[in-house]
């Protein structure tokens, strides 16, 4: 089981905005008994809280080992894989999948050396779209319609849950399981890019889209959400992303000799 208890610690959750303390301690529950440890929590409204510690049960020490941060994109830094979790379907340009298939990738990834995130939004809210474009795909629940939206702490145990299926039916000590609807990884030993590389190479994008004059006055906010589901479904690794941002800084420098730039 070695490799499979290393991919669970690659596994985090991320709360994000958590107006009730008691969905933390609860949420914290639900994802111990599911055999995952590690909370990350953005910039919740109240906690510490007695109701956490409360709900948590005997599940305090993740509450205690739990990381806190200001922004979504400080808790997926180092990420390989992000993946948000929706009450509804939004209209973003983002991929979806159902628990099922999330929980497949997230382990994948995880045992391949790549850490993971799963990551909920607000109770009343959810996540905002800002949110949900650093995210590599969105995850619903297929609940009623008529009534999708569940509980913070209950949609963590349903995604725990198929994380903790997945994990006990991989074969211990197996090569990572395929990765349904991603292509694998362009090299032996390549890993995808951290969300970090991502972002960096998105900034770099919008700029050159701005230096080629690209939108031609049009707002740029739709071709970006495009060009990022296209690349982030790509599974780039670090090398593809060095290799784009070299394209990059040479049409940006095209760019700039065009308009009579140095
Ligand atoms: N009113 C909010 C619901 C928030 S529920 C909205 O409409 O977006 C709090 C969080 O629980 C959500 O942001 C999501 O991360 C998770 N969640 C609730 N129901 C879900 C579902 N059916 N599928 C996936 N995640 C769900």
């Amino acid at each position: 089981m070695s490799n499979l208890l290393h991919a669970a610690d690659r596994i985090r959750i991320v709360l994000v905005g958590t107006q009730h303390p008691g969905n933390i301690g609860s949420a914290a529950r639900a994802l111990r008994t599911m055999g995952l440890r590690r909370l990350a929590l953005v910039a919740p409204e109240r906690f510490p809280h007695p109701e956490a510690s409360a709900l948590a049960a005997g599940a305090v020490d993740v509450l205690e080992a739990a990381i806190r941060v200001d922004t979504l994109a400080e808790a997926v830094a180092d990420c390989r894989l992000v993946l948000g979790c929706t009450a509804r379907s939004r209209r973003i340009a983002l991929d979806e999948l159902p628990p099922r298939d999330a929980s497949a990738r997230a382990v994948a990834t995880a045992a391949g050396g790549g850490e993971v995130a799963l990551v909920f939004g607000r109770e009343r809210t959810g996540l905002e779209n800002d949110e949900l474009q650093l995210c590599h795909a969105a995850v619903h629940i297929p609940a009623d319609p008529d009534y999708s939206s569940l509980n913070l702490a209950a949609a963590v145990q349903v995604l725990a849950y198929e994380v903790r299926l997945r994990l006990l039916s991989s074969p211990a000590d197996a090569a990572p399981a395929p990765m349904p609807a991603t292509p694998p990884p362009a090299a032996d030993g390549d890993v995808p890019a951290s969300h970090a590389e991502l972002e960096g190479f998105f900034a770099q994008l919008a700029d050159t889209l701005d230096a080629i004059d690209f939108h031609k006055g049009r707002t740029p906010d739709s071709a970006m959400r495009k060009l990022r589901r296209i690349f982030l479904r790509a599974a780039l690794d670090d090398r593809d992303v060095r290799l784009l941002r070299g394209v990059l800084a040479d049409a940006q420098r095209m760019a700039r000799l065009a308009s009579g730039g140095a």
